[in-house]
């Protein structure tokens, strides 16, 4: 495995490669992480994961200082995987000198997390842009778990360049709850309430299958979920999963959740 610290490494170890598979991340690797590496590692000839924390998408300054690094532990997994390369960009690396790329989402863009996380999107595709302009991969491996991201890193990766998003399945734990970098700041009583909350969501979304007031019962659930768990909900919405409209059917459609417990958010569709 070659660590790779600066973009004259990468173009050095990238140069003469073909059929690259690109995992981009942000450290503090789990299981979701590596489902996405081992898909890579099984469609790829070169598996080049990153670890980057991106100052740009975070709104809010205190959530970027606290959120977990751990790249020690994550080297390690990473080299029992097997990975080819690592890298491990410097904020210059990604920003200096380049040009300023101009991110206009639609007004139909600024649903859920674009809604309830100002420039945050703004912020990934911004990175996403420039981090497939810099590694120049054939397929790119993102997760389910963030679909909204997903869907707009493909618009907008995939309108500039001829790299491929490839979806990864979300990977959850025991409880049901899906494995997120941030569950590292969450105490015991709070990792088992959102396990509860996923579990929860998880029933009630097979019973939504039959009902016909659909709108009804998801605002009856949202208020459920406040009280019993005493959580803050930025939003609990079904949508389609292709264009992330709202919708009151539930075929081709997804519950979308975002909340906070302990101050800390969490985002899962079930
Ligand atoms: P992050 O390090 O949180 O920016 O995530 C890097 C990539 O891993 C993104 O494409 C995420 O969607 C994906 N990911 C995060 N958690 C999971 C999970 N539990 N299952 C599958 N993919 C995940």
């Amino acid at each position: 495995m070659k660590i790779l610290l600066n973009n004259i490494d990468l173009n050095e170890a990238l140069f003469d490669n073909s059929n690259i598979g690109f995992v981009p991340t942000m450290g503090s690797l789990h299981d979701g992480h590596v489902s996405l590496i081992k898909k890579s590692l099984k469609l790829s000839n070169k598996t080049i994961v990153s670890i980057f924390v991106n100052p740009k998408q975070f709104n809010n300054k205190e959530d970027y200082k606290k959120y977990p690094r751990n790249i020690k532990k994550d080297l390690k997994i990473l080299e029992k995987l097997k990975v080819d390369f690592v890298y491990l960009p410097k904020i210059k690396d990604i920003y200096k000198g380049k040009n300023k790329i101009k991110i206009k989402l639609n007004k139909q863009d600024k649903i859920l997390c674009a809604k309830h996380r100002k420039g945050h999107f703004e912020g990934v595709i911004d990175v996403m842009t420039r981090l497939t302009k810099i590694v120049n991969p054939s397929k790119i491996f993102m997760g389910e778990k963030d679909l909204q991201q997903l869907l707009l890193v493909k618009r907008f990766v995939e309108k500039d360049f001829k790299s491929k998003i490839i979806y990864c399945k979300t990977i959850r734990d025991r409880n049901k709850l899906a494995l997120s970098s941030r569950n590292m700041l969450l105490n015991k009583n709070s990792l088992n309430k959102a396990g509860k909350i996923a579990k929860s969501l998880i029933i009630f979304k097979k019973k939504l299958s039959n009902n016909k007031n659909l709108k009804d019962l998801i605002f009856i659930k949202k208020n459920e979920l406040k009280k019993k768990y005493d959580i803050k909900i930025d939003y609990l919405e079904l949508r389609n999963t292709e264009n992330l409209k709202l919708t009151n059917k539930i075929k081709n459609a997804k519950i979308f959740i975002a909340y906070y417990i302990n101050k800390v958010r969490l985002i899962d569709n079930f």
